[in-house]
This record gives C-alpha cells, structure tokens and sequence, in this order.
C-alpha cells in the first residue's frame, strides 16, 4: 500500500476496526517516509458465492449488478448510497450464513424486496416491478395492496409505542 502524498511503500499500521458491514477492516496508516496518514479498507475475502440463475446456469455474486438495480429504481428518492451499500451488505451476510456458497438469483430478489420494503416504498415497487416483471394489472394491484398493509402495520405499531 503505496502512500497517497509520496508514493513510499512502507507505512505502519495506527489504528485498526472493523467497518459496519462486518467483512470490511478500516486502517488508519501512517507513512513511514513522510509521516503522512491515511486510511485504506481491506475486504476479507470469503469463499466465491454462486448465484443460481432461472435457466440454472451459475455466475458469481455481483454486489455492483444489485447496487445497479437498486439505484435505478431509488432514482430522486431519499436514499443515500450508504444506505444501498449497508443494505446489500446485510443481504450478502444473510445468504452467506443461510445458504454457504449457492444461493438462488429469487432469493436474492426476495432479499433486495424485503430490504427495500423496509427503506422506501416508492423505490420497492420500482424494484419489484422491474424484477417481477408483472403479467397483468392484477398483480400490480395485489403488490400495492401488501404495500398499503404494510404501511397500515406500520403505523399501528408506532401508534402503540406511543400508548405504550
Ligand atoms: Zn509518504
């Protein structure tokens, strides 16, 4: 790890914790050299996941393919990318500790869906109207339906907190 201000090859480790996301450590460094500081984050590396597609052909776990999807449909939404990036690293650690190395390309849809429920309703049916890709009006009403219950639940559980 070169330093970012001279470009020496040795710096010594200051400061050392794990980032939110559980597989990423942050290190604070300081250059031996020019006595510099800056910071690096080192991902450790976990066996290949394999995600099972429809046609039962296997690729890899793609966090970028579900970040990419997911920031479509949360175009002008209040979604940061912290929260897209904590979201699917809650996704990758759930499928890793369920399903050890494969996992099928619907249960990570249904993970995405169940995630993005919780975060913003407008970018969920975004979401699940592009990976469901709906047959008919009908189910386009059903999903709104689970949506206006979920909110409905929602607020009847803040309501009984406040009781409470
Ligand atoms: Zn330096």
């Amino acid at each position: 790890m070169r330093c970012p201000k001279c470009s020496y090859h040795k710096s010594s480790v200051v400061d050392s914790r794990q980032a939110e996301d559980g597989n990423t450590i942050r290190r604070r460094r300081e250059c031996e050299e020019c006595h510099a500081r800056f910071t690096t984050f080192e991902r450790v590396e976990a066996l290949p996941l394999l995600v099972i597609k429809k046609d039962g052909t296997r690729e890899q776990f793609s966090r970028d393919k579900i970040l990419n999807g997911v920031i479509q449909s949360a175009q002008k939404r209040p979604v940061s990318s912290t929260d897209i990036e904590n979201l699917i690293s809650r996704i990758e650690q759930k499928v890793r500790t369920a399903y050890e190395n494969e996992v099928s390309s619907t249960v990570i849809g249904n993970l995405v869906m169940d995630e993005l429920a919780e975060l913003d309703e407008i970018t969920y049916v975004r979401f699940a109207s592009v990976y469901k890709s709906f047959k008919d009006v009908d189910e386009i009403e059903e999903l709104l339906q689970q949506i206006t219950n979920r909110v409905r639940g929602k607020k009847k559980s803040n309501l009984n907190d406040e009781t409470h």
